[in-house]
């Protein structure tokens, strides 16, 4: 079992990514769908939307058969809120709408196609297992990535046992639903998350939130923003256009921006010194998504400024310490799959 061959999905809100991963070897027979989504498909209820996805990955599986490859096991990184002990499916907005139902995705597969082996996990759990086995994350005891993107949210794994600890609800690290006071410029400010909950992580600092963010500092007359550069070139922009413009001017190294996005990475650096703080064994923090990867380096060079200005408890050239800890993750499409791998072969250790 654990020499065959895995053939591995990437489901998000957007695309359907599927493979199959060669042990020792790569990945192979990449392809890519538009998702089955709740605005892209017609439906009348929810539960046809979600059987399509088992269509999707049954067929899947099938073609590969047909032309020869043995499988033996499915790994599925869901962009989804769900029970990492069952695999039921608990929410996905961008794939099955306002509407979503709880969906047993793993039963579902298990009737479909009971001679496979089926692993459905997180996206972020699958985005952090693809790191886990580069060198420079293998000798820490423990590695953590946060993800900010539409959302927010991290995950932790554990490198001597191979996995990421989950409640018994099977849930971890939702740190985007953390209520927080966000001050902007010295200004406490308050904001819905859309999730419905008032003043979350993710309602301030996620993609979204720094929409809102840019739109307050545009509408403001005491903005600190008034009058420059970045004010010119956003002023008169659509909220969809709002965040590329900004990255954009911040990319040229103007002054403003880079203010503007130590308001946004502060909150982030306070999640990551709780995380040290609270948990010693976790010797390595990956920064990745969407938001990140706009501004790369200059994201992470704000991240580590606050970081220093909060400041770790006790411990010696902070500096140091948190450029070595506090690590850009890698952005490729294939994450996703090869996340789904380690997750399988972990899972049959
Ligand atoms: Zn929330």
């Amino acid at each position: 079992m654990k020499d065959s061959n895995i053939a591995v999905f990437d489901i998000g809100g957007t695309w359907f990514r599927s493979g199959v991963y060669i042990k020792g070897s790569d990945l192979a027979e990449l392809s890519k769908a538009p998702a089955y989504n709740y605005k892209n498909t017609p439906y009348d209820k929810v539960v046809e939307l979600q059987l399509k996805l088992v269509d999707y990955l049954v067929e899947q599986v099938q073609s590969y058969q047909s032309k020869g490859i043995d499988i033996q096991g499915a790994s599925i990184s869901m962009g989804a809120a769900l029970n990492g002990h069952t695999g039921e499916i608990l929410n996905s907005g961008p794939l099955w709408g306002p509407e979503c139902e709880p969906f047993d995705l793993l039963e579902q597969l298990q009737k479909r196609m009971p001679e496979i082996n089926w692993l459905v996990i997180n996206d972020v759990s699958a985005a952090l297992l693809r790191h886990v086995n580069d060198p420079e994350y293998q000798k820490a005891k423990r590695v953590n990535l946060i993800t900010v993107s539409s959302g927010i949210a991290c995950r932790t794994y554990d490198q001597k046992g191979h996995y990421v600890p989950l409640n018994k609800d099977g849930i971890q690290g939702e740190i985007g639903h953390i209520p927080i006071h966000f001050s902007l410029f010295g200004e406490i400010i308050t904001e819905d998350c859309d999730c419905g909950g008032a003043n979350h992580l993710n309602a301030f600092v996620s993609g979204r939130g720094i929409t809102k963010i840019l739109r307050r500092l545009l509408n403001s007359k005491t903005s600190p923003i008034s009058d420059t550069h970045l004010f010119n070139k956003l002023q008169n922009l659509e909220e969809t256009e709002l965040n590329k413009a900004f990255f954009d001017v911040l990319n040229e190294d103007d002054p403003e921006a880079v203010k503007v996005l130590d308001q946004v990475t502060f909150p982030i650096a306070e999640m990551i010194i709780n995380t040290f703080t609270i948990d010693a064994e976790v010797e390595k923090v990956i920064m990745t998504g969407g938001v990140v990867h706009a501004a790369e380096d200059r994201y992470m060079k704000s991240l580590l400024v606050n970081l220093e200005k909060i400041g770790l408890y006790q411990t010696t050239d902070q500096t140091a310490f948190f450029k070595d800890a506090v690590r850009l993750g890698v952005n490729d499409d294939n994450s996703g799959l090869l996340g789904a791998a380690i997750a399988f072969e972990n899972k049959e250790r």
